[in-house]
């Protein structure tokens, strides 16, 4: 070997131990920064309001020890069916898991899981939530693939990881021996996804709002952003409904589904702003018997959302003057009246509304300590989750990932893979008992 070859090994060599160090460095704990600046003093300059000492730091290191662990309970979570409405068999081992840390848990009517953290004070209470249900079916093949690192099954990482992470801090305070100034409820609700319409977080911040602090809401994995906006929605289903008769004896009546189609075709262009950003979904149409039958109903259901209310109203206004002016057109069209008119409705679904989060309220501030502390970044984003609920009513609430890294949501090819999971774990902790606050260890 001669000297460039070797000078060029050698660049090669450090080359490959640059790319194999890992992107974050190597974690502190609170207490622990970089000795430039001041272990009690955040970014912003103002007083950190995280936690720290012995008890903190145990915490942080369960989930580095007990991965494993957590990666299994994830996936036998997620191999338990939980399509919407249909949430008790999953929501009861939850409810085991959190007994076994000693929490107090119960059920409410609704089918939430709810465990409590007493703390010093039960004058207010921190709600830490993960939705238990899924977009999926009932009848889905739920089973886990687990090939290397990375898990594959519908609904492992929206909501498995969330609710792995549930599961995992409440069990890293148990271990370590934290007590809470305020009340903790480790909540696994309902209804998050779809028609559930938020009910499961609906019936929580109902019971509880007198008391209510702040809602960290987990949902999925990824921790590069933080949800303070909830995105208001609408969810609307129209029915058109007529005689209906045969194809070729009855032809020339008026056809609900010739008319939701011509009403469709109008509503479809209407014109939405990119800002204030507004958008809609035809998502699911049905009507009809058979091939040779004028159907007697057609229905469709829509989804609207947008970051203005007053754009929200008039998103729905539209539909609603392009179904009315579908149905009109198939009247007139329509050569034979004699057997009966067309009826229409729109029914509304579901209903989210908006809401944003301060942006100096001491949660996010807390957020952003806890995201210095673990070396990460987040952007703030909107969308539409069960902090929809909290924010609506004016109470702190942000939704954020739970660790890891995820991806196809809602699609059967939904994949997880846990790598550096502890990152999200350890934020999601100290929000939490930056926001709760813990009882003094005596010395
Ligand atoms: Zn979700």
């Amino acid at each position: 070997m001669n000297r460039r070859q070797d000078s060029a090994l050698k660049w090669l060599v450090v080359s490959v131990m640059l790319l194999c160090m890992p992107t974050r460095p190597v974690l502190p704990f609170p207490g622990e920064r970089p000795p430039s600046r001041s272990s009690a003093t955040s970014q912003s300059g103002s007083q950190s309001h995280l936690p720290s000492g012995p008890k903190i730091r145990a915490a942080m290191d369960w989930f580095v020890a007990h991965r494993a662990w957590i990666d299994d309970e994830q996936a036998r979570l997620t191999e338990i069916p939980a399509p919407p409405f249909q949430e008790s068999e999953r929501a009861a081992a939850v409810k085991v898991l959190l007994s076994a840390v000693g929490l107090e848990v119960s059920m409410d009517k609704t089918g939430n899981v709810i465990g409590v953290l007493r703390g010093a004070s039960d004058k207010e209470i921190v709600i830490l939530s993960a939705h238990l249900d899924t977009v999926f079916p009932a009848g889905t093949d739920v089973r886990v693939h687990r090939d290397k690192s990375r898990m594959t099954a519908p609904g492992i990482s929206d909501n498995g990881s969330g609710l792995a992470a549930l599961v995992a801090v409440a069990r890293a305070l148990h271990e370590a021996r934290i007590q809470p100034q305020r009340t903790i409820l480790f909540l696994a609700d309902v209804g998050e996804e779809g028609e559930g319409n938020l009910r499961g977080m609906r019936a929580i911040v109902d019971a509880y709002r007198e008391r209510l602090k702040a809602v960290i809401v987990m949902d999925g994995s990824s921790i590069d952003h933080v949800t303070t906006k909830a995105l208001a929605s609408r969810r609307v289903e129209v029915v058109i409904s007529g005689p209906g008769g045969h194809s070729w004896s009855d032809f020339g009546i008026p056809n609900p589904i010739n008319a939701l189609i011509r009403g469709s075709v109008r509503f479809i262009n209407t014109r939405v702003p990119t800002n204030p950003r507004t958008t809609f979904n035809l998502g699911q149409i049905e009507g009809g018997t058979s091939v040779n039958s004028i159907p007697h109903e057609a229905r469709l259901k829509v989804d609207l959302r947008s970051e203005s209310d007053d754009e929200l109203v008039r998103l729905e206004t539209a539909l609603r003057d392009c179904v009315g002016a579908g149905v009109r057109d198939e009247m007139e069209a329509s050569r034979d009246r004699s057997k009966g008119k067309l009826e229409w409705k729109l029914d509304l679904m579901g209903s989210r509304p908006g809401g944003e989060l301060a942006s100096n309220s001491p949660l996010l501030a807390t957020l952003r300590d806890a995201d210095e502390a673990v070396h990460n970044q987040s952007r703030l984003e909107r969308a539409s989750t069960d902090a929809n609920i909290p924010l609506s009513l004016g109470i702190d609430a942000i939704s954020i990932g739970a660790g890891g890294n995820g991806g196809g949501a809602h699609s059967l090819q939904e994949w997880y893979e846990s790598e550096q999971r502890e990152i999200g774990l350890q934020r999601v902790l100290l929000t939490l008992l930056g926001t709760s606050g813990v009882v003094e260890e005596k010395s």
